[in-house]
């Protein structure tokens, strides 16, 4: 999976408190105790808090939240060889790959936004994000011959998967998937369940700036995430969420240079080009795979496009920020502007 360790694009807005208030009643407070970490996990800077009633279950639960994070990286990450997508990207054409259900589940979920986003979410983007990368790297644009040979080897309808053995075959040899645009969202579900198993009330997960509120704050407050300025220093918005995800995809999130020019690093598999339009876009889901998934598809979308999409979708709201710091401009769906906090 794909995670460079840049600056975050939401923010907790949650300053130390050694405990608070259970939701319960207010006549019978009980206080929970606070437990945060900050590590490097999945390539990017990650935060992870827990409230719960004793410090003992509070440091459990935040533990059990790292371990299913570094789970799904060590069994999605496209990087590693090892991992299940490292082995099923070196399966000929025609072989089947047993994978993990996590795995068949994302892979299966991957699918579905790719068909209910036309193409412009495709989990076997693989080759152009890499053909994309290497001319980052050699600062020279692809010939557009080399672009229409890598699209043979795109398109998820290549990738055959059955739930009866969990197996995935691709029908056309050179074909490769590439989970980072939606295996982040998944991990940050694991993370807020395990959180949740482990005896927490409530608490956060922070993977590099895509976040899961469990619950809510004390007395039933939302939680509070900052929305970071595209542009410049500081907040744009302040969100305030119970038991939801929010993510944020974009050219500004990350990015390479070729010849003076930024290009995104997602790739619009029905072009073979970087997301042209690439706002940033900030995505509120109840889960973490469906908010990471969309935040991916409609950087590749048109803010148009995009916003007639998502009145489709039950559940899901959106932010598109774009143009520049002297003219920013925005737009957003139906649903959006109750999460955002009035100060
Ligand atoms: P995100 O930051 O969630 O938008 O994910 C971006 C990552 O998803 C990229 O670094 C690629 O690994 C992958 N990706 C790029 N373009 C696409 C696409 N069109 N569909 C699915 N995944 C993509
Ligand atoms: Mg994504």
């Amino acid at each position: 999976m794909r995670c460079h360790p840049l600056l975050p694009s939401l923010t907790l807005l949650l300053f130390p408190v050694v405990s608070c208030q259970d939701s319960g009643t207010d006549s019978n407070p009980v206080a929970l105790v606070r437990y945060a970490q900050s590590r490097e996990v999945m390539g990017t800077f990650a935060e992870v808090m827990a409230f719960a009633a004793d410090p003992d279950t509070a440091k459990k639960a935040v533990e059990a939240a790292y371990d299913r994070l570094a789970d799904v990286n060590r069994r999605m990450s496209d990087y590693s060889d090892d991992s299940e997508i490292g082995r099923l990207n070196r399966q000929p054409a025609g072989e089947e790959t047993v994978v993990s259900p996590e795995t068949f589940f994302v892979l299966q979920k991957a699918m579905e936004v790719a068909k209910a986003s036309g193409g412009a979410f495709d989990p076997t983007c693989r080759p152009l994000v890499q053909r994309w990368k290497h001319a980052g790297k050699e600062n020279r644009l692809p010939e557009p011959h080399a672009i229409a040979a890598t699209m043979q080897h795109v398109g998820w309808q290549k990738v055959t998967l059955d739930s009866h053995d969990r197996s995935v075959a691709v029908s056309v040899e050179g074909v490769q998937v590439d989970l980072g645009g939606i295996a982040k969202g998944y991990a940050l579900d694991l993370a807020a369940a395990a959180l949740k198993e482990a005896g927490a009330q409530s608490g956060l997960v922070n993977v590099g700036g895509d976040v899961i509120a469990l619950g809510s704050q004390s007395g039933g407050r939302p939680w509070r995430i900052g929305m970071k300025h595209p542009f410049q220093p500081g907040l744009f918005r302040t969100l305030a969420v119970c038991d939801r995800a929010v993510a944020t995809s974009g050219v500004q999130q990350r990015f390479q240079v070729i010849d003076g020019k930024r290009y995104s690093h997602i790739v619009d598999p029905r072009t073979g080009q970087p997301a042209e339009q690439a706002p940033a876009v900030t995505v509120i889901a109840p889960d973490g795979l469906t908010a990471d998934a969309w935040a991916t598809v409609f950087s590749v979308l048109t803010v148009e496009e995009g916003r007639a999409m998502i009145e489709s979708l039950p559940e899901i709201e959106a932010m598109w920020i774009w143009g520049s710091a002297d003219a920013v401009q925005t737009a957003e769906s139906s649903g959006f502007a109750p999460y955002v906090a009035a100060d």
